[in-house]
């Protein structure tokens, strides 16, 4: 593959077998293929899965032959190659003719005007860079393609030497073959100096300017950059199983196999959803509009953001919400949920209540690591920091709780409660989880899933007494910390301890010296 030309039968065969392999597709078992073989080699950015075509792989791989060939002329290899294949024509490298030349020479031949289009001479004497059939202004522009229509007639071969002057472009001249635009940006090239050495052929793809098989393969298979590269991006930046990036990618291409795409295929009749009689199953449908899916999103979207989470069309609607970071959702995970429990529902026969649905997302969430989900979008700078306990104001009572979201809020309103038959009427609640003191400190959440706690919640806070909800890390509060720490070691329940332990009594001394302990932590934004 790499020095050797194949033939397009053999790269063919290549193909066939990497297709088959990515879906499935075994001797005898053919699988769907739900994108197309071209979709599917595009690059991740314009929403293929950046699966390379052996033809244009094996080109790549023989441009880069042709630039070493090119930069290292006195390599043994190159030397040994140009006396038997190549000879030159005014100045200019050329193969001899084919009949007798080597696959190796054949190949680097058919990769020429790969390398070509890739290479930006750089003009120190002028000599070898070719005024109007290189690429040494800019990459993308060789100066035939922009010749004026009434420009006289030119030769091809003239070096840039040829319109330099004193060290300075001869504009002037330049002016009856150019338009001015071109004229500016040859302005802007360094002119060629006699006795600077000879001009550097650099690779115009690359900032460094050298050669890259990845860059050149782009060139073999003239793909370009797309406006839209940005929605794919949030596919391969969202953090999770592979299998679920793929399914997003999948449902991204609208490519899932609901009723509307099976019919497309000729696997089924019917085009409509089975769950609510709606005449079209698209993607959109199974993932949000279909009523189950609805009811779903409703309850883990807030109200406010509604109108544009169901006003959006598939592409935008994937993309915005993998980009967003709804509290306490993972966008992905939820979408790949749906499509699990509507597959059940086709296949099994199996019926699952929002109720337990909910559950099994909020499991799935939990079990994948905390901090991935907290910092999946934009990993932010941290820097170290001391932390210790601080003293609360006088007359305020503090009390720490630690855990995740839900056991957190259950604790925060169990020592709310305990704070107020107490009798205390100042009180901070410290939390390590950011999330529940938000939700602690929004007010309307009648749509959440935590909502009968916060209620409970919220009852106690409106109280006739001060209560201040503030986060901290569990450095922060070392009694509380150690207090959480011991839970596995008792019962399950709510537990009160007349006594403190004697370790217990070490940290409140430790918190009331206030020593600190360094931690990493997010920086402010
Ligand atoms: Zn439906």
């Amino acid at each position: 593959m790499q020095t050797t030309l194949l033939p397009i039968s053999i790269c063919d065969k290549i193909d066939r077998r990497v297709r088959k392999f990515i879906w499935g597709s075994t001797g005898d078992s053919r699988k769907i293929h739900l994108v197309h073989w071209e979709g599917v080699c595009q690059t991740k950015k314009e929403g293929g899965l950046g699966f390379r075509k052996a033809h244009e792989l094996n080109l790549a791989f023989l441009a880069k032959l042709v630039w070493l060939f090119t930069k290292k002329p006195d390599e043994l290899w190159v030397q040994v190659l140009q006396s038997k294949y190549f000879k030159t024509v005014n100045g200019v490298l050329v193969a001899k003719s084919s009949a007798r030349s080597s696959n190796l020479c054949r190949g680097m031949r058919r990769a020429w005007p790969v390398t070509k289009l890739g290479t930006l001479m750089r003009p120190k004497d002028g000599m070898s860079t070719s005024m109007w059939t290189d690429q040494w202004v800019e990459t993308g522009v060789v100066l035939m393609d922009y010749l004026k229509e009434d420009s006289p007639p030119i030769d091809p071969c003239t070096p840039v030497t040829a319109f330099e002057d004193n060290g300075k472009w001869d504009l002037n001249n330049l002016s009856q073959f150019l338009p001015d635009e071109l004229l500016l940006k040859i302005a802007g090239v360094q002119p060629p100096v006699e006795g600077a050495g000879e001009d550097v052929p650099t690779w115009g793809l690359e900032v460094n300017g050298q050669f890259s098989v990845r860059t050149a393969y782009s060139l073999a298979t003239d793909c370009s950059d797309k406006d839209d590269a940005a929605k794919w991006k949030e596919i391969w930046k969202w953090r999770g199983p592979e299998r679920v990036r793929h399914f997003l990618w999948l449902a991204m291409r609208e490519r899932l196999l609901t009723n509307s795409e099976r019919a497309r295929r000729k696997l089924t009749t019917s085009t409509g959803c089975g769950a609510c009689g709606c005449d079209e199953e698209t993607v959109l449908h199974v993932l949000r509009d279909c009523d189950f899916a609805r009811l779903t999103w409703m309850q883990l979207i807030p109200p406010s953001e509604h109108h544009r989470f169901f006003g959006a069309n598939l592409q935008d609607w994937i993309e915005r919400n993998l980009r967003s970071e709804h509290t306490g959702l993972d966008f992905g995970l939820t979408c790949w949920s749906l499509w699990k429990t509507r597959n059940d529902r086709v296949f099994a026969g199996k019926i699952t209540t929002t109720a337990t649905f909910l559950q099994r997302v909020q499991a799935w969430i939990t079990a994948l690591d905390k901090d991935r989900l907290i910092h999946m979008h934009n990993p932010p700078m941290r820097t170290e920091v001391d932390i210790s306990w601080k003293p609360p104001p006088p007359e305020w009572m503090p009390f720490g709780i630690y855990s995740i979201t839900r056991a957190e809020l259950r604790g925060a309103v169990e020592g709310l409660q305990l704070a107020w038959d107490a009798g205390y009427r100042r009180v901070i609640l410290e939390l390590d989880s950011e999330c529940a003191c938000q939700l602690l400190r929004t007010s309307d959440l009648s749509e959440h899933h935590h909502v009968a706690i916060l209620d409970r919640a919220q009852e106690l806070l409106h109280r006739q007494w001060d209560v201040s909800v503030n986060h901290i890390y569990r450095e922060g509060n070392k009694c509380a910390d150690y207090l959480a720490s011991q839970g596995h070691t008792v019962p399950l329940g709510f537990h009160m301890f007349p006594l403190a332990d004697p370790m217990l009594c070490n940290l409140t001394m430790y918190d009331i010296q206030g020593l600190s302990e360094s931690r990493v932590v997010l920086n402010e934004r």
